[in-house]
This record gives C-alpha cells, structure tokens and sequence, in this order.
C-alpha cells in the first residue's frame, strides 16, 4: 500500500526523522491558512506547494511550485488541486489532484548552499537482506545517474540480526561527504530512517530529496512510502491511511471480491487458478506475440460465483478483445469449472469477446465435452500451446 507523501513524512516524524514541516489542505482557503499557521511555526512566509498524488516525478509535472506570499499560495494552489497532473511516472492520462501539502521553504540561504541527496531502503531480494541505498546526486534525475554514472550509488546491507550498526550509519554519512554537524545529524537521520522502516513493515523507503540545509540540518524534503500489504493487520492505524482514489478502480472492485487482479497494457483477458500458473500463462500469451490485458488469480475454488465476478471484472476493462481462461483442476473438478464458465457466460448474457478454455486435472475430458456442446461461442483447448495459439487465431 502506498502512502501519500505527507502521511509518509508523518510516519518518518513519528519516528524522530527530520522532516520538511508542511500542512495538507484540500482546497486554495485551506492553503493559506495551512500557510499562515506555518509561518507563526517556522518564521519563513516562503512555501511549497506539492500535488499529492501518489507518482513521482511531481515537480517536472508541474505539481511542485514556490510561493513567495500569501497571495501565490492561493493562486497556486487553486490551480494545483483539480489539475490532471502528467508525471514521468504516470500514465498519460495523468492523475487528478485532489489535495496539496503546503510545506516551508527549506532552501533558505545561509552559510552553505543546501544540497540534495538521495537515499532509499529497500528490500534486496538477491540477498533476502534490508539495504540502504543512497548517493550525492540527489534531486529530480535520480533515475538518469542510476543509468549514466550508477558507481555514484551507494548501498549498505544490514544484516536482520544486528539491524543497522553504529559504524554503517556513520559510513553512509562519510561517502556523502559529510562533517561535523551534518555528518552526526545524517547518522541520526538514517538510523531513525532506519528504525521506521522496520517497524512499519513497510516494502519501500523513498526519500528524495535528503535535504542538507544551509544551516547543516538533515531532513527529509520528499517521501515515498510503500508498507507491506500482508503487514497491515498488525498497523490498523497506518490501514487507515488508503487512498482509495489513487487506485485502479477494478483492481479495488475486484479485491473486495477477494480476487486477485492487476490490471496491465495487453488485450488478452486471462482468467486462471493460482499465481504460478498466471504468470506462465502470460508468459506464454506473450509468447504466441500477444498481450496480457491483466494478472487475475481466481484462487483454488474456481466455482461458477467466482468465474461470473472474474468474468464482470475481466470485461470492465475496455481493451480486452479475448479471454483466455487456464484453470487447473486439482482441489476443483474441471466439469464444475465448466459447467461454471457455461453459467456464467449465460447469466452475463451479452459478451462478445471471444474465450478460449483450457482445463486440465480431474475430469478434464468432461469439461471439454461441457464446453464443446454448449452451443456457445467458447473455443475448448487441452494443451497448454493449442490455447494461446487459439487466442492469437481469434485474435488476428
Ligand atoms: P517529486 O518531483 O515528485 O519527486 O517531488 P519533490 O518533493 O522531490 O519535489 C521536487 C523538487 O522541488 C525537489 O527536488 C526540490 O528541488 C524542489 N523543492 C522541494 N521543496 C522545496 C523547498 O522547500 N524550496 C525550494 N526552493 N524547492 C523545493
Ligand atoms: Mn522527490
């Protein structure tokens, strides 16, 4: 689950990370008196105003501007909330902003220039360890030094039993180039980073920019935040904090039907029991040159109710002009998942989509038998090949 970049900071907060102080406010009203309250906190009457969606890259989309009064935080955050604002990281269409965090300016002058620095945590599934990744070109082309000049990224690995050690921190404060007061303020800010990161559970630390300030502080101008979706149970707090606009509408639909569904570019529907034989079913439609339309697991009980929702589900999204279904009948006779498919394809009535099914396990030739005598559109195939062969024919 992610989190919108002013829960994130909270979150951090609460953990004693440094953070970028900022309100958030739903429209340009609440604003400025998100700005006014800050300048009472902070003394400075400069601030930022960030889009909050969840997608990266805000600031090349126009979502991140500085106002320098009152004035320009209502002009710009009037013209911020509602804008569909197009990212490098979001689909073209853009994202719909509903609210805005009104944040300090942090870049104030003083003795030093302030300086940007990147820093992640994340999960390295290679080693099954927490690592810490982090550089001195921080900013907004984190991306293009991770292509061009990726030896000026750092990485840390922590060992789960010890956790994060003293001397780590202090080497991740060295190799930015850090000294005195920044150098001790950046070990207490990755420690703390640190700290948060594991007893939230979250998958995805992203804090870009770490800001040094002219005054040598350490604090956090950006964050992305991903918890773990399995962890949740036990953060019934941080659960709260979904956002369920920022989602994919059917994916949202079909969790609710305890479906699991991820909506991707393609046009072949797939419908098929358990996540390993999803994934090789996409593989292989990719194979046969064509295209998912989307991952759907119906799960091991693949009866008639939950072929009809993964059916609904499947035809909601408007690109789909095949569905391929690939069920495995192993706790589930294959006869029932015909015979499932035959009802639900009745009781919806009207698709026009051409379907392939493929059933395999117990029972596997009387399904076929099913489905070949229904007298409906619904192309039968035993192999695996023959099916996503099947789709491409129908499809070309
Ligand atoms: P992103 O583009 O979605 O990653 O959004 P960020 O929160 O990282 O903001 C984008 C950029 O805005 C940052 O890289 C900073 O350069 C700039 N920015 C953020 N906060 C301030 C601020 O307080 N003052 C100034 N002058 N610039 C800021
Ligand atoms: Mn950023």
């Amino acid at each position: 689950m992610n989190l919108h970049e002013y829960q994130g900071k909270e979150l951090l907060s609460s953990f004693g990370v440094r953070i970028q102080r900022g309100i958030v406010a739903q429209s340009a009203d609440e604003a400025v008196e998100a700005a006014k309250k800050l300048t009472e906190e902070t003394g400075t009457g400069w601030h930022v105003i960030k889009a909050q969606v969840h997608a990266g890259g805000r600031g090349k989309g126009g979502g991140v501007k500085l106002a320098k009064n009152l004035d320009e935080v209502k002009e710009l955050a009037g013209q911020i909330i509602g804008m569909n604002l197009i990212t490098p990281q979001t689909s073209a269409e853009g994202k719909k902003v509903h609210q805005v965090l009104i944040a300090e300016d942090v870049y104030y002058p003083g003795d030093n220039e302030p300086e940007e620095y990147y820093m992640s945590v994340l999960l390295n599934r290679g080693t099954g360890k927490n690592m810490i990744m982090y550089s001195t070109e921080g900013g907004m082309d984190i991306e293009q030094v991770a292509e061009e000049t990726p030896h000026l990224i750092f990485t840390e690995e922590i060992n789960p039993a010890l956790g994060l050690l003293p001397f780590q921190a202090r080497r991740v404060a060295f190799n930015l180039g850090l000294s005195g007061t920044a150098f001790k303020e950046m070990t207490k800010f990755v420690s703390a980073l640190y700290t948060a990161y594991v007893k939230s559970d979250a998958s995805l630390f992203e804090i870009n920019p770490v800001l040094k300030t002219s005054d040598d502080k350490i604090m956090a101008v950006d964050s992305k935040v991903t918890l773990d979706g399995n962890a949740l149970f036990r953060h019934k707090d941080l659960a709260e904090l979904r956002d369920i606009r920022e989602e994919n509408p059917i994916e949202v639909e079909a969790g609710e039907l305890g479906l699991n569904y991820v909506d991707l570019d393609g046009n072949v529907g797939c419908m098929v029991n358990g996540a390993g034989l999803a994934m090789a079913t996409m593989d292989l439609i990719k194979q046969a040159g064509g295209d998912p339309a989307n991952f759907l697991d119906v799960g091991g009980t693949a009866d008639a109710a939950r072929v009809e929702a993964a059916f609904k589900i499947i035809l909601k999204d408007p690109n789909v002009k095949a569905i391929l279904i690939n069920i495995f009948g192993g706790i589930v006779r294959c006869d029932r998942v015909a015979q499932g498919v035959i009802d639900a394809y009745k009781n919806i009535g009207n698709i026009s989509v051409p379907i392939i099914v493929r059933l395999q396990g117990t029972n596997a030739d009387i399904a076929k038998e099913l489905i070949d005598n229904s007298g409906l559109d619904v192309l039968s195939a035993t192999e695996f090949q023959e099916a996503a062969d099947k789709v491409q024919e129908v499809l070309s």
